[in-house]
This record gives C-alpha cells, structure tokens and sequence, in this order.
C-alpha cells in the first residue's frame, strides 16, 4: 500500500489520483454475519479501509454500576489494529482511538431501540485491519450492520459518509493523502435515511458556509448511496439463509418420504 503523495491530486479534467471523479465514493463491498461466536457482525472494504465490527447483547452488564436503569448501555471500542497502518501502531488506546468510539457511540445509539432492554449492555467492537481515511464513516457503516444483524430493534440504519476539499475542489469520500492535503477540509457525516436525520457531523479544515453547505448536502448523497449497498448486504445474507433453510426442509421431506 504505498502512500506516497501524487503531486496534483486531482488533474485539470477534474479526476482524482485514484481515478475517481470529484462526487464518486470508493468502491464499496459488505458482508454481513461473519463471526461465529459475536451476535451480530459485518465486514466492510470501501477502497482500502479493512473494518470488522462485532456485537455482544443485550447481555448482562459488567460492572454492575455502568447500568442505566433506563436503557441499554451502548458501549463502543474503534480499534486500529497496530499492522493497518504502514508504521506501526501501538495497540494501546489513543486519544484518537477514544474519541472515534465516542463519536462512533453517538452516531448510533439515537437508531437503537436500547429502551427495551434496561440494565444490560451492548458491547460494539469496531476492529480496523487496514486504514486509508475515512474510517469513522465506514466503521459505523458496518457497525450499524452489525447491530442489525445481531437482532436488535433498530428505528433506522445509520449510513456514514464524508466530503470535502482537496486542492479547491469539493470532493466525496476523501482518502488518507487527500485527507492530509494542506488547504483541505474533511466532514464525516452519519445520517439515517428513513428519518432524515444526521446524527455524525465533524469537520476538520476550513469552509465557506456556502462550501460547508455543499460538501454537507454530497456526504449525504453519499450516505444514501452507502444505504443502498448496506440494505443488499443485509438481504444477501438473509435470502441466502432463508434458501439454505428451504432447501434443507425440502431435503429433509424427501428422506421422510424415502
Ligand atoms: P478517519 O479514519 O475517520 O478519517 P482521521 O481523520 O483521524 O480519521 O484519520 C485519517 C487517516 O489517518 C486514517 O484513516 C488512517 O489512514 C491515518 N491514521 C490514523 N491514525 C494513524 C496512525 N497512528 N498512524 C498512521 N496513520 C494513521
């Protein structure tokens, strides 16, 4: 993975270093229901981010005095794995690491239904194997999958997404080196598309508020696009399930008869 900076990164035709157009995300693939032993899990690569997510619950919460007599506990950890950047990470927490999962927590606890299970937890672990920007956006894309696969009522799904300026330019779904690009901005927006509503929104880097309006109406674009893909993630798993499961009772019927 070489991170060497280009020295335009975006040409006079308006093409991004890696040949994307100024409003075109990475390419985005998800798999839901990976992990044997977590309730719920999902994998997502959008460019050359690597991201697990895994959820545990509602399960009985540990210690005791962390429960809300209320609700669940929704606690988060993003981790970056010390190999998913090219110098080494240490595995320890950073300051970074600490505000990812509270931002991460924030962003997805206004679509869980967590009112229905007071007094118990549900722990969210977010594992990046490989980062290349963006990694906030696409950790709660899979974690929101990973919530929803795991069975736990949910009013929306969340789907993140940043924009940006590089070189002038407002562009979608910034990079690692587009990210770091000196006179940039980088906005990480989560938004749940049934309800319109946005429930992650940062920046990084100076706008314009007519910049700062136009880079927050394409992350929501993109958002919208992230939906997409994360609804057919879901029902790949559950049409496929659902046709090993016919098939099986079809199987089982033609033995009974045998
Ligand atoms: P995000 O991943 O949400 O964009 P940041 O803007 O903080 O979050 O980080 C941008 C990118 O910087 C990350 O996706 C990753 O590629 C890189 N990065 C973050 N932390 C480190 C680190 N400790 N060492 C090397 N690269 C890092």
């Amino acid at each position: 993975m070489s991170q060497k900076k280009p020295e335009k990164l975006i040409d006079e035709k308006d093409i991004r270093f890696d040949n994307r157009k100024l409003n075109e995300m990475r390419p985005v693939k998800i798999e839901v229901g990976i992990l044997g032993n977590a309730d719920g899990s999902a994998y997502i690569e959008q460019g050359k981010n690597r991201i697990l997510a895994a959820v545990y619950g509602p399960r009985e919460i540990h210690p005791k005095h962390q429960a809300l007599p209320d609700r669940a506990a929704l606690r988060c950890r993003y981790h970056m794995a010390p190999f998913s950047v090219q110098e080494r990470k240490s595995p320890a927490p950073s300051r970074r690491e600490v505000e990812i999962s509270k931002v991460m927590r924030e962003a997805l606890e206004p679509s869980v239904f967590t009112e229905y299970y007071p007094r118990t937890a549900i722990d969210l672990f977010v594992e990046v194997l490989q980062a290349d920007g963006g990694t906030r956006c696409a950790g709660i894309t899979v974690a929101s999958l990973a919530l929803a696969d795991a069975g736990i009522p949910m009013r929306d799904l969340v789907s993140a997404c940043a924009a940006g300026k590089v070189e002038s330019r407002i562009v979608l779904d910034l990079s690692d080196v587009e990210d770091k690009s000196s006179d940039g901005a980088d906005v990480p927006v989560a938004y749940m598309p049934n309800l319109n509503a946005v429930t992650l929104l940062q920046m990084d880097g100076m706008l314009t508020p007519d910049e700062f309006e136009q880079v927050l109406n394409l992350a929501v674009e993109g958002c919208k696009q992230i939906g997409q893909v994360q609804k057919e993630a879901l029902r790949a798993k559950y049409v496929t399930a659902k046709e090993v499961a016919t098939e099986t009772e079809e199987e089982a019927e033609e033995e009974a008869k045998e």
